[in-house]
């Protein structure tokens, strides 16, 4: 196994496999495109255990990802893919920069589900774009641009549905996808999906139980992610 990349919440790494990677989640935190960070034991053991569930889930759903297998407590094996640098945000509930864009409280329900696209620069700090500017970029075609916003809605009813169940309320999340290295036209789910990515409120309470823990200094980051993967395995556990 080489280092191939570290970003700031994961490693990856070559295998054996010319066309599969390993993917290991660190227990590093970051917010603020990097400007706050924390170390949280267990965040990656959590995070690689909540993507699995999420993708095999997804998987069983027939939504292509590039999880391959589980490779122990922290990590696990991909299919290599070339990101495609779009971020793309589905949101129920109103909250975080779209409560600030909008002028509106956190908290409101959305019409409908409703799609953004960031362009995923570090640099730039991942700035909000549209359809017209993904093909200044050359980001993506408009016909593959168009699946992957109808990929984001089909995961958003799936998770939905999902979360619900575990008694949480998915207010939004981000995805990313690739292009397979073996096969550049098909393009799949690609990095994780964990309480770092999505927003999740107790539905009952409404209580925050994702990465707003520790980008608002709320305390009890890690109680609330180790919360989601028990309620989250609950639901997912063959029903007898
Ligand atoms: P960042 O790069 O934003 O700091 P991470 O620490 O999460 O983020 O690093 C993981 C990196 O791996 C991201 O840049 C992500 O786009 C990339 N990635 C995710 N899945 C794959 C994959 N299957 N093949 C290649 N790269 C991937
Ligand atoms: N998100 C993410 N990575 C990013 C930016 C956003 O995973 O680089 C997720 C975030 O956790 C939330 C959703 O995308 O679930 C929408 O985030 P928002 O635009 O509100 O930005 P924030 O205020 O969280 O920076």
């Amino acid at each position: 196994m080489t280092p191939l990349y570290e970003g700031k919440a994961k490693r990856l790494f070559t295998t054996d496999h010319p066309d599969e990677l390993l993917m290991e989640f660190k227990d590093s935190a970051t917010a603020f495109n990097g400007a706050k960070k924390a170390e949280f034991e267990n965040k990656g053991r959590f995070n690689k255990a909540l993507t699995v569930l999420i993708y095999r889930a997804l998987e069983a759903r027939g939504v292509p990802t590039h999880f391959v297998r589980d490779a122990g407590d922290i990590a696990i094996i991909v299919k290599k893919v070339s990101i495609i640098p779009i971020e793309l945000v589905v949101r129920n509930v109103v909250a975080g920069s779209l409560a600030k864009r909008l002028g509106r409280p956190e908290g409101g329900k959305l019409r409908q589900p409703l799609v953004e696209l960031y362009f995923k620069d570090d640099a730039l700090g991942d700035p909000m774009i549209n359809d017209e500017h993904v093909r200044e970029l050359g980001l993506a075609s408009p016909e593959e641009l168009g699946r992957l916003k109808q990929f984001g809605l089909r995961v958003n009813d799936l998770l939905g549905d999902l979360f619900a169940g575990a008694g949480l309320t998915l207010v939004d999340f981000k995805l990313e996808f690739g292009r397979l290295a073996t096969d550049p036209s098909t393009v799949v789910l690609a990095d994780e999906i964990s309480p770092d990515t999505c927003r999740l409120w107790d539905a009952q309470t409404g209580e925050k139980m994702d990465k707003d823990r520790f980008r608002r200094d709320l305390g009890g980051v890690m109680e609330s992610y180790a919360e989601v993967l028990r309620r989250l395995e609950k639901e997912l556990a063959p029903k007898s």
